[in-house]
Protein backbone atom coordinates (compact mmCIF):
# COMPACT_ATOMS: atom_id res chain seq x y z
CA UNK A 1 0.00 0.00 0.00
CA UNK A 2 1.68 3.27 -1.23
CA UNK A 3 0.48 6.51 0.58
CA UNK A 4 1.67 10.34 0.40
CA UNK A 5 1.90 12.26 3.96
CA UNK A 6 1.88 15.67 3.74
CA UNK A 7 3.67 18.11 5.78
CA UNK A 8 1.41 21.19 7.30
CA UNK A 9 2.44 24.82 7.56
CA UNK A 10 1.21 26.79 10.70
CA UNK A 11 -0.64 30.35 9.84
CA UNK A 12 -1.16 31.13 13.31
CA UNK A 13 0.27 29.87 16.63
CA UNK A 14 -0.19 31.42 19.97
CA UNK A 15 1.05 29.97 23.22
CA UNK A 16 -1.93 30.03 25.38
CA UNK A 17 -0.18 28.66 28.50
CA UNK A 18 2.12 25.90 30.27
CA UNK A 19 0.87 22.58 31.70
CA UNK A 20 1.83 20.58 34.18
CA UNK A 21 2.92 18.00 32.13
CA UNK A 22 5.25 20.22 30.30
CA UNK A 23 3.38 20.79 27.52
CA UNK A 24 1.83 23.98 26.32
CA UNK A 25 -1.74 24.70 25.51
CA UNK A 26 -1.26 26.49 21.74
CA UNK A 27 -4.12 27.79 19.70
CA UNK A 28 -3.23 27.16 16.15
CA UNK A 29 -4.16 27.09 12.51
CA UNK A 30 -2.82 24.20 10.53
CA UNK A 31 -2.87 23.75 7.05
CA UNK A 32 -1.85 20.64 5.01
CA UNK A 33 0.52 21.14 2.31
CA UNK A 34 1.49 19.45 -1.13
CA UNK A 35 4.61 18.56 -0.03
CA UNK A 36 4.72 14.74 0.48
CA UNK A 37 7.09 11.75 2.40
CA UNK A 38 5.83 8.49 0.04
CA UNK A 39 5.49 5.70 2.39
CA UNK A 40 5.01 1.96 1.31
CA UNK A 41 3.27 -0.12 3.68
CA UNK A 42 3.27 -4.11 3.32
CA UNK A 43 2.01 -6.66 5.69
CA UNK A 44 4.84 -8.71 7.05
CA UNK A 45 5.80 -11.13 10.22
CA UNK A 46 8.25 -8.40 11.85
CA UNK A 47 7.94 -5.33 12.51
CA UNK A 48 10.59 -3.31 10.59
CA UNK A 49 10.45 0.48 9.18
CA UNK A 50 13.45 1.45 6.49
CA UNK A 51 14.22 5.08 5.43
CA UNK A 52 16.34 6.73 1.97
CA UNK A 53 17.45 9.09 5.46
CA UNK A 54 19.56 6.01 6.56
CA UNK A 55 19.21 8.10 10.55
CA UNK A 56 15.89 7.49 10.80
CA UNK A 57 15.52 3.85 9.96
CA UNK A 58 14.57 1.41 12.67
CA UNK A 59 12.92 1.51 16.14
CA UNK A 60 13.37 5.14 16.58
CA UNK A 61 11.18 6.06 14.01
CA UNK A 62 7.41 7.50 14.57
CA UNK A 63 6.25 5.04 11.83
CA UNK A 64 7.48 1.93 13.98
CA UNK A 65 6.17 3.13 17.15
CA UNK A 66 3.17 3.17 15.23
CA UNK A 67 2.97 -0.28 14.34
CA UNK A 68 4.25 -1.23 17.95
CA UNK A 69 1.18 0.58 19.26
CA UNK A 70 -1.67 -1.22 16.70
CA UNK A 71 0.00 -4.36 17.18
CA UNK A 72 0.05 -4.46 20.91
CA UNK A 73 -4.09 -3.66 20.82
CA UNK A 74 -4.60 -6.56 17.98
CA UNK A 75 -1.84 -9.00 19.31
CA UNK A 76 -3.79 -12.09 17.69
CA UNK A 77 -4.19 -9.86 14.53
CA UNK A 78 -1.35 -7.70 13.77
CA UNK A 79 2.19 -10.00 13.38
CA UNK A 80 4.12 -7.02 11.87
CA UNK A 81 4.27 -4.25 9.25
CA UNK A 82 7.19 -3.56 6.81
CA UNK A 83 7.50 0.08 6.44
CA UNK A 84 9.73 2.14 3.86
CA UNK A 85 9.54 6.08 4.01
CA UNK A 86 11.27 8.17 1.17
CA UNK A 87 11.52 11.28 2.99
CA UNK A 88 11.08 14.64 1.55
CA UNK A 89 10.02 16.63 3.86
CA UNK A 90 12.58 18.36 5.55
CA UNK A 91 13.18 16.91 9.49
CA UNK A 92 13.15 19.42 12.81
CA UNK A 93 11.40 21.80 10.50
CA UNK A 94 8.31 22.63 12.10
CA UNK A 95 6.59 20.77 8.97
CA UNK A 96 5.11 18.20 10.94
CA UNK A 97 6.86 15.36 8.84
CA UNK A 98 7.26 12.27 11.22
CA UNK A 99 3.95 12.99 12.70
CA UNK A 100 2.26 12.64 9.14
CA UNK A 101 4.70 9.29 8.27
CA UNK A 102 3.31 8.22 11.67
CA UNK A 103 -0.61 8.98 10.90
CA UNK A 104 0.15 7.42 7.72
CA UNK A 105 0.93 4.49 9.08
CA UNK A 106 -1.51 3.83 11.15
CA UNK A 107 -4.07 4.48 8.83
CA UNK A 108 -2.33 2.27 6.33
CA UNK A 109 -2.16 -0.63 9.14
CA UNK A 110 -5.85 0.06 9.64
CA UNK A 111 -6.76 -0.61 6.14
CA UNK A 112 -4.37 -3.56 6.05
CA UNK A 113 -5.48 -6.24 8.48
CA UNK A 114 -9.08 -4.45 8.22
CA UNK A 115 -9.17 -3.34 11.98
CA UNK A 116 -11.91 -1.01 11.23
CA UNK A 117 -11.00 1.93 13.79
CA UNK A 118 -12.39 4.96 13.33
CA UNK A 119 -10.83 7.80 12.78
CA UNK A 120 -11.59 9.19 16.39
CA UNK A 121 -10.09 5.80 17.86
CA UNK A 122 -6.54 6.32 15.47
CA UNK A 123 -6.51 10.06 17.07
CA UNK A 124 -7.24 8.77 20.48
CA UNK A 125 -4.12 6.46 19.44
CA UNK A 126 -2.34 8.87 17.45
CA UNK A 127 -1.75 11.59 20.48
CA UNK A 128 0.17 9.05 23.07
CA UNK A 129 2.86 9.09 19.71
CA UNK A 130 2.89 12.97 19.28
CA UNK A 131 1.00 16.06 19.77
CA UNK A 132 0.54 16.63 15.95
CA UNK A 133 -0.48 12.84 14.68
CA UNK A 134 -3.82 13.33 15.66
CA UNK A 135 -3.97 16.62 13.44
CA UNK A 136 -2.69 14.42 10.18
CA UNK A 137 -5.26 11.40 10.49
CA UNK A 138 -8.31 13.11 8.54
CA UNK A 139 -5.53 16.20 7.63
CA UNK A 140 -7.20 18.80 6.61
CA UNK A 141 -7.06 23.07 7.42
CA UNK A 142 -7.92 23.09 10.87
CA UNK A 143 -8.07 25.04 13.99
CA UNK A 144 -6.54 23.15 16.86
CA UNK A 145 -6.06 23.48 20.41
CA UNK A 146 -5.37 22.04 23.76
CA UNK A 147 -1.69 20.42 22.81
CA UNK A 148 -2.81 20.76 18.78
CA UNK A 149 -4.79 17.63 19.56
CA UNK A 150 -8.61 19.45 19.86
CA UNK A 151 -8.96 19.30 16.00
CA UNK A 152 -11.81 21.81 14.16
CA UNK A 153 -12.12 21.65 10.63
CA UNK A 154 -12.13 25.24 8.67
CA UNK A 155 -13.43 26.08 5.65
CA UNK A 156 -11.12 27.65 3.32
CA UNK A 157 -12.21 29.97 0.65
CA UNK A 158 -9.30 29.36 -2.23
CA UNK A 159 -6.10 27.64 -2.53
CA UNK A 160 -3.05 29.47 -1.30
CA UNK A 161 0.11 29.57 -2.70
CA UNK A 162 3.41 29.13 -0.48
CA UNK A 163 7.43 29.13 -1.23
CA UNK A 164 9.29 27.25 1.82
CA UNK A 165 12.93 27.47 2.70
CA UNK A 166 14.23 25.31 4.74
CA UNK A 167 17.94 26.34 6.03
CA UNK A 168 18.82 22.66 6.15
CA UNK A 169 19.01 23.11 9.96
CA UNK A 170 17.33 20.49 12.14
CA UNK A 171 15.78 22.45 15.50
CA UNK A 172 13.99 20.11 17.78
CA UNK A 173 10.36 21.54 18.85
CA UNK A 174 11.65 21.61 23.01
CA UNK A 175 14.27 23.05 22.84
CA UNK A 176 12.31 26.39 21.26
CA UNK A 177 9.41 25.54 23.50
CA UNK A 178 11.83 25.65 26.40
CA UNK A 179 13.43 29.23 25.65
CA UNK A 180 10.00 30.76 25.33
CA UNK A 181 9.46 33.04 28.29
CA UNK A 182 5.78 32.98 28.44
CA UNK A 183 4.80 35.78 29.89
CA UNK A 184 0.87 34.91 31.33
CA UNK A 185 -0.18 38.63 32.16
CA UNK A 186 0.03 39.52 28.04
CA UNK A 187 -3.33 39.44 25.80
CA UNK A 188 -3.11 36.69 23.86
CA UNK A 189 -2.71 37.57 20.22
CA UNK A 190 -6.46 37.21 18.16
CA UNK A 191 -7.15 34.75 15.64
CA UNK A 192 -10.05 36.39 14.39
CA UNK A 193 -8.35 38.31 11.66
CA UNK A 194 -6.93 35.13 9.81
CA UNK A 195 -10.11 33.16 10.35
CA UNK A 196 -12.50 35.57 8.63
CA UNK A 197 -9.52 36.15 5.95
CA UNK A 198 -9.67 32.53 5.03
CA UNK A 199 -13.51 32.08 5.20
CA UNK A 200 -13.88 34.62 2.98
CA UNK A 201 -10.86 34.28 0.98
CA UNK A 202 -9.76 37.94 2.09
CA UNK A 203 -5.52 38.10 1.02
CA UNK A 204 -5.11 41.22 3.45
CA UNK A 205 -7.08 39.62 6.56
CA UNK A 206 -5.11 36.66 5.96
CA UNK A 207 -1.86 38.17 5.33
CA UNK A 208 -2.05 40.66 8.11
CA UNK A 209 -3.86 37.57 10.57
CA UNK A 210 -0.70 35.33 10.23
CA UNK A 211 1.47 35.30 13.00
CA UNK A 212 3.37 33.24 15.08
CA UNK A 213 4.65 33.14 19.12
CA UNK A 214 7.57 30.83 18.37
CA UNK A 215 9.05 33.21 15.76
CA UNK A 216 11.33 35.55 18.12
CA UNK A 217 13.09 32.61 19.84
CA UNK A 218 13.61 30.39 16.46
CA UNK A 219 15.09 33.78 15.01
CA UNK A 220 17.59 33.33 18.04
CA UNK A 221 18.51 30.24 17.78
CA UNK A 222 19.02 29.83 13.78
CA UNK A 223 19.51 33.59 12.73
CA UNK A 224 19.49 33.10 9.03
CA UNK A 225 15.65 32.67 9.47
CA UNK A 226 15.49 36.36 9.90
CA UNK A 227 17.52 36.71 6.10
CA UNK A 228 15.57 34.17 4.59
CA UNK A 229 12.15 36.06 5.51
CA UNK A 230 13.43 39.17 3.91
CA UNK A 231 14.60 37.39 0.66
CA UNK A 232 10.95 35.93 0.54
CA UNK A 233 9.41 39.17 0.90
CA UNK A 234 11.89 41.11 -1.63
CA UNK A 235 11.16 38.84 -4.53
CA UNK A 236 7.02 39.10 -3.80
CA UNK A 237 5.90 37.29 -1.09
CA UNK A 238 3.05 39.04 0.69
CA UNK A 239 4.02 37.92 3.59
CA UNK A 240 6.99 35.46 5.43
CA UNK A 241 7.00 33.87 8.54
CA UNK A 242 8.34 30.14 10.48
CA UNK A 243 6.46 27.40 10.56
CA UNK A 244 5.37 25.62 13.78
CA UNK A 245 9.07 26.04 16.02
CA UNK A 246 10.88 25.95 12.90
CA UNK A 247 13.06 26.65 11.03
CA UNK A 248 11.52 26.39 8.23
CA UNK A 249 10.35 29.81 6.85
CA UNK A 250 7.33 29.77 4.02
CA UNK A 251 5.97 33.03 2.49
CA UNK A 252 2.33 33.54 1.28
CA UNK A 253 2.16 34.28 -2.41
CA UNK A 254 -0.64 35.91 -3.94
CA UNK A 255 -1.23 33.12 -6.94
CA UNK A 256 0.59 29.89 -8.09
CA UNK A 257 2.42 31.43 -10.66
CA UNK A 258 3.67 34.36 -8.18
CA UNK A 259 5.32 31.24 -6.02
CA UNK A 260 6.54 29.75 -9.04
CA UNK A 261 8.57 32.95 -9.90
CA UNK A 262 9.61 33.71 -6.48
CA UNK A 263 10.85 30.01 -6.21
CA UNK A 264 12.79 30.15 -9.37
CA UNK A 265 14.29 33.60 -8.84
CA UNK A 266 15.25 32.66 -5.06
CA UNK A 267 16.84 28.95 -6.14
CA UNK A 268 19.82 30.41 -7.50
CA UNK A 269 20.19 33.65 -5.86
CA UNK A 270 20.75 32.55 -1.63
CA UNK A 271 24.43 31.79 -1.03
CA UNK A 272 23.67 29.13 1.35
CA UNK A 273 22.50 25.68 1.26
CA UNK A 274 18.76 25.84 1.39
CA UNK A 275 16.21 23.73 0.52
CA UNK A 276 13.47 25.31 -1.85
CA UNK A 277 9.88 24.04 -2.58
CA UNK A 278 6.75 25.99 -4.09
CA UNK A 279 3.78 24.10 -2.69
CA UNK A 280 0.11 24.55 -2.40
CA UNK A 281 -2.84 23.89 0.39
CA UNK A 282 -4.39 20.51 -0.24
P1 LIG B 1 6.64 19.38 14.60
O1 LIG B 1 6.37 20.52 13.67
O2 LIG B 1 5.49 18.42 14.74
O3 LIG B 1 7.25 19.77 15.89
P2 LIG B 1 8.97 18.81 13.08
O4 LIG B 1 8.54 18.90 11.66
O5 LIG B 1 9.67 20.01 13.64
O6 LIG B 1 7.72 18.44 13.94
P3 LIG B 1 9.88 16.15 12.57
O7 LIG B 1 10.40 16.22 11.18
O8 LIG B 1 8.56 15.51 12.77
O9 LIG B 1 9.91 17.59 13.26
O10 LIG B 1 11.03 15.41 13.43
C1 LIG B 1 11.21 15.55 14.81
C2 LIG B 1 12.12 14.42 15.29
O11 LIG B 1 11.42 13.19 15.22
C3 LIG B 1 13.38 14.26 14.46
O12 LIG B 1 14.48 14.80 15.12
C4 LIG B 1 13.53 12.76 14.23
O13 LIG B 1 14.67 12.24 14.85
C5 LIG B 1 12.30 12.12 14.85
N1 LIG B 1 11.55 11.26 13.91
C6 LIG B 1 11.01 10.07 14.18
N2 LIG B 1 10.36 9.57 13.13
C7 LIG B 1 10.48 10.45 12.13
C8 LIG B 1 10.03 10.47 10.78
N3 LIG B 1 9.29 9.49 10.25
N4 LIG B 1 10.32 11.57 10.05
C9 LIG B 1 11.04 12.60 10.60
N5 LIG B 1 11.50 12.59 11.85
C10 LIG B 1 11.23 11.54 12.63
Amino acid sequence: MKINAPAKLNLFLEVLSKRKDGYHNIETVMVPVSLFDEITVDESDKVSVECDNKLLSGKNNLAFKAVLQLKSIFPGKIKGASVYIKKKIPVAAGLGGGSSDCAAVLKAVNNIYNLALSSLELKEIGVKLGADVPYFIDTQASLCHGIGDEIKPLKIASKLSFVLINPQVELPTHSVYSSLKTNLTQKPKSINMLLHGLYKGDMADIVNGMFNRLQDVCEKKVPIVRELMAVLCEKGALKAMVSGSGPTVFGVCGTPDDAERIKKEICGNLNFECSVFNVESI
